[in-house]
């Protein structure tokens, strides 16, 4: 199994038209062209993906949707398949963010079909979870995650587990300038791994991709990267500016712990209480 390494996905969400998408496109691949120890995927709105196929071509800079439908094709008026996708040189998806989970209603029934669908295409899913501010208050973060999780992973084998990216969003820090601290993100993470070790084992825990998502910025983004079980961040506002973006990849290359970190010395918290 591949070891882990640092990943940075820019999420423009609904934002550029195609016939000015190329002065972001070349900024970031101009600039990018220089990282060579991080994985970079940039996630355009879906009009935009072939203009960005092209333009990374011959780079290491990898393209993703921010959404697909899980059928192959037929009578779904309005959605994109991940056969189309596959089609346009696409290799990764974002899959149930909070704000399709939440202005589209989006269920843990139809994440888990998206998943497996992605996977059955051979593109990365790149799985978002994360609680609403209501949710952490109560106390509730990590069941809300543990079940956003367990549910969207159901039925898929552990070698295609480890194919798929977790991105932890916290909703309470998505576009609204509040970031998790460092310490609560890396708490979140190392749940995840924990999870990801009950529902599979120990080895896809220890080497799944795990990112942080949540007003990430180039002011912030070390000390969250600089985190053992932290290895990137899903980037939304700041991913449309080249300069800034970039700034946060190469903090990704700069800080990042990885593997090399003591994680499991006391194994995950369900290990302790059979
Ligand atoms: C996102 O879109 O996934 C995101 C984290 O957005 P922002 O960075 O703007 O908070």
């Amino acid at each position: 199994m591949e070891l882990r390494r640092p990943l940075v996905v820019g999420n423009w969400k609904m934002n550029r038209v195609p016939s000015d998408a190329s002065v972001l496109l070349d900024g970031l691949r101009e600039r990018l062209a220089k990282v060579s120890n991080v994985s970079v995927v940039v996630c355009p709105p879906f009009v935009i993906l072939p203009a960005a196929a092209a333009a990374m071509d011959k780079t290491s800079i990898a393209v993703g949707a921010q959404n697909m439908h899980h059928e192959t094709n037929g009578a779904f008026t309005g959605e994109i398949s991940p056969n189309m996708l596959r089609d346009l040189y696409v290799t990764h998806v974002i899959l149930g963010h909070s704000e399709r989970r939440t202005h589209f209603h989006e269920t843990l029934g139809e994440i888990n079909k998206k998943v497996q669908a992605a996977l059955k295409y051979g593109l990365t899913p790149i799985l978002c979870v994360g609680e609403t501010w209501a949710e952490r208050e109560k106390g509730n973060q990590e069941e809300v995650v543990r079940r956003q999780i367990v549910s969207a992973l159901k039925g898929v084998s552990s070698d295609l587990v480890s194919q798929v990216v977790i991105a932890y969003e916290p909703v309470w820090a998505i576009g609204t300038g509040k970031t998790a601290t460092p310490e609560i993100a890396q708490d979140m993470h190392s749940e995840i791994r924990s999870i990801l070790w009950e529902i599979c084992d120990e080895s896809v825990a220890r080497n799944a991709c795990i990112i942080y998502g949540g007003s990430v910025k180039a002011a912030n983004a070390a000390e969250l990267l600089a985190q053992p079980d932290i290895d990137g961040g899903l980037v939304g506002g700041a991913s449309l500016d080249a300069e800034e973006f970039f700034e946060i990849v190469s903090c990704a290359e700069r800080e990042y712990v990885g593997p090399a970190a003591p994680i499991f010395g006391e194994g995950p918290d369900f290990q302790s209480q059979q």
